[in-house]
């Protein structure tokens, strides 16, 4: 059988083969031990053989040969983050063995995710470390079960899917909108501007998305709900917003969540929702 190639054909092999051991309840996926047991059985020259926490200043985390065993490779983490963002790390690590190792036997050093990388290899690099990180802990066939690609949802199932999967609330929803159906668009905010954003195929394909907020900073709608400070009672299932307040034609299903660990404010905005 031929090795998989890229990232989802990764996940997809590793998924079929835990099927086979563990059955389709296999969630969440032990990350560490799944690592080890494949690549000690289908690389026993080169196995993943350490999973270690660290302080590692400025890095989520790292993939490097284990300095007394050449041969063999260990992933580390910052074991400074939230144990869910730990979680995704482990996987993009695993991504990073399975995809990038032979091109590239020192490994990888990975920063923070919200710098933007100028080296465009590395940045595709990365980018297919997350893809695979994201398929291989929230497979699309499975998350489809729980929200289906037609269906209306919030961000109270998200967080269902999020918890099922041990990933964060972000994650979940990001990998929701590679799948959905619906026009959809995730907005993290600080400070009234829009650090980051991303959208579902068809808002990006309607122009209801913002693209390039990395590299301008966009500000927050004033009349938002994003806006407000006091977010205790901050409606997961959302509110209708007026055309004008996001995007100037389209009304849109506001709902989001304040994180006090970051001081972020998480936005979901639904193009497509139900009255
Ligand atoms: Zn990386």
């Amino acid at each position: 059988m031929r090795e998989p190639r890229g990232p989802e054909e990764w996940a997809g092999f590793l998924h079929w083969v835990m099927e086979e051991a563990f059955g389709p309840e296999h969630f969440p996926i032990n990350i560490s031990e799944t690592a080890k047991l494949f690549t000690v059985r289908k690389y026993p020259k080169d196995p993943i053989t350490i999973v270690r926490g660290h302080d590692l200043p400025g890095l989520e985390g790292m993939l490097i040969r284990n300095e007394k065993q050449n041969r063999e490779w260990a992933i580390f983490f910052n074991q400074n983050n939230a144990k869910r963002r730990i979680r995704f790390t482990l996987a993009h690590e695993f991504g990073h063995y399975l995809l990038h190792r032979r091109q590239y036997p020192n490994g990888f050093r990975c920063q923070v995710p919200d710098i933007p990388l100028k080296d465009r290899q590395l940045a595709h690099l990365e980018h297919e470390a997350d893809t695979f990180a994201a398929h291989f802990l929230m497979p699309i066939a499975d998350f489809s079960q729980l929200i289906g690609k037609s269906e209306f949802t919030n961000l109270n199932m998200i967080g269902v899917a999020a918890d099922r999967y041990g990933v964060s609330l972000t994650a979940a929803i990001r990998q929701w909108l590679r799948y959905t159906q619906h026009r959809a668009v995730l907005i993290v905010s600080q400070d009234g501007f829009i650090q980051w954003s991303e959208a579902s195929l068809s808002a990006q394909l309607a122009g209801t998305h913002f693209p390039n907020v990395r590299r301008t900073p966009v500000e927050v709608p004033e009349s938002s709900l994003a806006t407000q400070r006091d977010l205790t009672n901050y409606p997961k299932d959302g509110v209708p917003m007026p055309k004008g307040t996001w995007f100037a034609d389209h009304e849109v299903l506001e709902m989001g969540i304040h994180s006090d660990q970051h001081d972020i404010v998480i936005t979901l905005l639904m193009l497509d929702f139900e009255t």
